[in-house]
């Protein structure tokens, strides 16, 4: 789950971590208010939107008074803002924060994620702050310092001195530079994050360091833990497909491609996926209905995936384990009688009662394309798209 980068600010604020005064406003009249409050010279109207990328979209604005905080902010508010991260559709803005400006003498990017490689998080840390670090991890990866620590130890202090000493900091930011990483990985394992990332965490011509720009993802299996920020939600940011399907119970998860895929299991899922893309085509989508699915669940995938126009096949990938397929086949029927499946569905089914779903779907006189083994259903849902296009 991620959170915008005002609610991230005020958790980084009762972590310790100094962030500009800023206040979130939902209309033009408020971010002038906000703006007036704040009684600075420079301000800043951010648009708040689950994405980075705000500033080169336009979405950042610097003003000087109180008629440009009432300009930029009714050109942010209510704009369809496109960044790398959106997608060319792009996301309405909903919010602006209006922040302090700060006089910048250096950007610098500081992030955190589980490296799962060793299973533990990394602190991540560049001089290249400001900009898009997968390009300087693409282009300069020697630019990009690191430390993984331990969950229960924290980030030591020869960890956190390493990582401000290798940013090249002046003396005197040192200390406060290791104040910062320590309380941000302290921070990140406290609220079970799945991200976190400053960038920029900046230092100002008074010498202080200051986190601009504040981004945190949550691990979703560990939201039962923290109900205080499940309340940051904005479902507005989500994709509504994946939002329906976590209340179903369905594990979904939007792709870009043509082929809607309903299958059991994650490794199967993933296996659908790959041989999708061996037979030539993409898919929608990634769909785990699980182990004990029932014909309700079942019908509201259906309903989940026809709700996609991309969609242009539906591949049905079942191992009838735990999951039967005759439960699967009265789901097929149900969702054919309750919304019109209009795309051509392949039907792969095999395992715990396969005959009896195999007679099932072949009495209720749903149109099925049935298929033998996984290649040939994956096979015959491209030539379907094919077909169709
Ligand atoms: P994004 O990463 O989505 O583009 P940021 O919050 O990082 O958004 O803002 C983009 C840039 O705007 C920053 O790199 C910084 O140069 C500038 N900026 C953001 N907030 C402020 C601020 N409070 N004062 C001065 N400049 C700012
Ligand atoms: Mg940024």
């Amino acid at each position: 789950m991620k959170i915008h980068e005002y609610q991230a600010k005020a958790l980084f604020r009762e972590a310790g971590i100094p962030v500009p005064a800023g206040t979130v406003a939902q209309t033009v009249d408020e971010a002038v208010a906000a703006y007036e409050a704040l009684g600075v010279e420079v301000g800043v109207v951010k648009a708040q939107i689950h994405a980075g990328g705000r500033g080169k979209g336009g979405g950042v604005k610097l003003v000087r008074s109180a008629d440009e905080c009432r300009e930029a902010a009714s050109a942010i508010l209510g704009m369809q803002l496109v960044t790398h991260q959106t997608g060319p559709e792009g996301q309405k803005v909903k919010a602006v924060l209006v922040e302090a400006g700060s006089q910048i003498v250096h950007e610098y990017y500081v992030g955190i994620t589980v490296d799962r490689s060793c299973g533990k998080p990394v602190l991540m840390v560049s001089t290249e702050g400001g900009m898009d670090i997968e390009a300087v991890a693409a282009t300069s990866p020697e630019k990009i310092l690191k430390q993984r620590f331990d969950v229960d130890a924290g980030l030591l202090d020869w960890q956190a001195r390493t990582l401000s000493f290798g940013l090249g900091l002046p003396a005197s930011s040192i200390a406060e530079a290791c104040r910062i990483f320590k309380a941000l990985a302290k921070l990140f394992i406290a609220k079970d994050s799945s991200l976190v990332e400053i960038n920029p965490l900046v230092r100002t011509a008074d010498g202080k360091l200051t986190a601009l720009d504040g981004k945190m993802n949550f691990d979703s299996n560990a939201l039962y833990r923290h109900p205080e920020i499940v309340e940051l939600r904005d479902l507005d940011e989500e994709d509504a497909r994946e939002t329906a399907a976590s209340a179903a119970g369905l594990s979904y998860i939007a792709l870009d491609g043509s082929i809607g895929c309903m299958v059991n299991g994650a490794g199967l899922a993933m296996g659908t996926m790959d041989t999708i893309k061996l037979a030539g085509g993409e898919p929608a989508n990634f769909l785990d209905v699980g182990g004990g699915a029932t014909a309700e669940q079942v019908t509201t995938a259906f309903k989940i995936i026809l709700s996609d126009p991309k969609v242009a096949a539906i591949l049905v990938n079942i191992f009838g384990g735990i999951m039967k397929c005759d439960v699967i086949a009265e789901g097929i029927i149900a969702a054919a009688k309750e919304v019109h499946i209009s795309v051509p569905l392949v039907v792969r089914l095999e395992g715990t009662n396969v005959e009896r779903g195999r007679d099932l779907l072949e009495e209720s006189g749903v149109d099925v394309i049935t298929a033998g083994d996984l290649a040939d259903a994956a096979a015959k849902a491209v030539e379907a798209v094919g077909a169709k296009a």
